[in-house]
């Protein structure tokens, strides 16, 4: 098959799984873990498959596991994955891209009949999005071996974590069984959508990715004094909706003037805020905005939010207003393994991509496999930027430059196990 036949092939493979029986509504895609559009697309991915050659199997997390096996049986793995699942009314891409360039890459190994060093596995992973229940990833973390148990009693819409396994033939008392020796796997790779719009700038359709950016998320609360908006001078006022905008104004300022912040992937956001009492002719007494600071690197993410603190203590006196941060959510990201990503650098430079990386703002599996296993991921252009959206899309002739990069990947990287075994 020519190249941009390939492009073409795995973009309309990725889009016929966008409508029923591969959604659960007509209007929009919505595709949870274990719904029966989430079955019925897993179905459809595990032809796929064993088209490509692979032999199939379900684990005990219900995760979808291709094989191809290398020059000798049992070789530990280079693993391909990302998840199956998509949010309401998300794209064809987000996610099921990297499944589908995992099997197009075997298949290219299968048909040239070559056999490498190790086997080539692709899993489809159930729950990156966290659409099914109040948490995510369960599916990863089962293959990674870190599981949290109260997880399986956290409900959806079709009842506990436990029951919905229960329904499709899974048992949440087995999932540890899904775990994977340290020894099966050699590396993770995971293509996956930008989701944002950096490539699209550089004008560049792939490039490796270095890090997974480390999040912390919290909310801010400013208390203030409220008083009558005619009558109450503006020498004398300690209102709390000014001393906010202020502060919001100082996280801006030290998400991009913080050295090396850009390179670093650093992005600091408020994304939602209540002011009180809320009347037009009362100074503001309380406001509460959320706050969420990211980076690729976890320190850099430390130091914006170090700034940002004494930032705000700063306002809260000369404003005679206090300024109090709660943290709820330390996620620590994950950088990918050196030597996988400059393999994956060369990879894409050499296919037509950057030679530079970029940091995930956005969580992916990634963030988990990487804990056990040297991962790395590759990125592919997002037209627009656009994401978790039903005008997410990709340009077949990028997503031929990705099969190609994979591919180069996957030489380049049994290569260097020739060299230091
Ligand atoms: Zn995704």
């Amino acid at each position: 098959m020519v190249e941009a036949d390939i492009g073409a092939r795995i973009v309309a493979r990725c889009r016929s799984l966008g409508a029923r029986p591969f959604s659960e509504s007509s209007d929009i895609l919505f595709r949870p873990w274990l719904s029966d559009a989430f079955m019925n697309a897993q179905a459809q991915v595990d032809g796929w498959m064993r088209e490509a050659g692979m032999q199939t199997r379900q684990d005990a997390a219900g995760n979808l596991v291709g094989r191809l096996e290398g020059a000798t049986s049992d070789a530990p793995a280079v693993v391909f994955g990302s998840h199956i699942d998509t949010v309401p009314n998300g794209g064809c891409f987000d996610g099921l891209l990297g499944v589908v360039l995992g099997i197009s890459v075997v298949e290219a190994l299968s048909r040239a009949g070559r056999r490498l060093p190790f086997a080539i596995e692709v899993i489809a992973f159930g729950d990156e999005e966290g659409s099914a229940f109040p948490v995510s990833m369960i599916t990863s973390r089962a293959v990674a071996g870190i599981v949290d148990p109260a997880d399986f009693d956290l409900s959806g819409p079709s009842g506990t974590v436990t029951q919905t396994m229960r329904a499709r033939g899974l048992d949440s008392g087995a999932l540890g069984e899904a775990a994977r020796a340290s020894t099966d796997v050699l590396a993770f790779v995971e293509a996956h959508i930008e989701q944002g719009p950096v490539l699209e700038a550089l004008d560049r359709p792939v490039a490796a990715v270095q890090a997974i950016a480390a999040q912390r998320r919290g909310t801010v609360q400013i208390r203030g004094v409220a008083g009558h908006a005619g009558t109450l001078p503006m020498a004398m006022r300690q209102d709390a909706l000014a001393a906010a905008a202020e502060a919001i104004l100082l996280i801006e300022r030290v998400a991009c003037d913080l050295p090396e912040a850009a390179d670093s992937g650093l992005v600091a956001t408020v994304g939602r805020m209540d002011v009180g009492p809320g009347a037009t002719n009362v100074v503001p007494d309380a406001v509460s905005f959320s706050l969420d600071v990211r980076a690729g690197d976890r320190r850099m993410r430390d130091e914006a939010v170090r700034q940002i603190e004494s930032g705000f203590a700063a306002i809260a006196q000369r404003r005679r207003v206090s300024i109090e941060c709660t943290w709820l959510q330390d996620l620590k990201g994950a950088a990918c393994d050196p030597v996988l990503v400059s393999l994956m650098q060369e990879a894409a430079l050499e296919a037509g991509g950057t030679g530079m990386t970029l940091v995930s703002g956005a969580g992916h599996d990634t963030m988990v496999m990487a804990q056990r296993w040297p991962s790395v991921m590759l990125f592919v252009r997002s037209p627009g930027g656009i994401s978790h959206h039903p005008d997410e899309t990709v340009l077949e002739s990028d997503v031929a430059i990705a099969h190609r990069a994979l591919l180069g990947f996957v030489d380049r990287f049994a290569q260097c196990l020739k060299v230091s075994p």
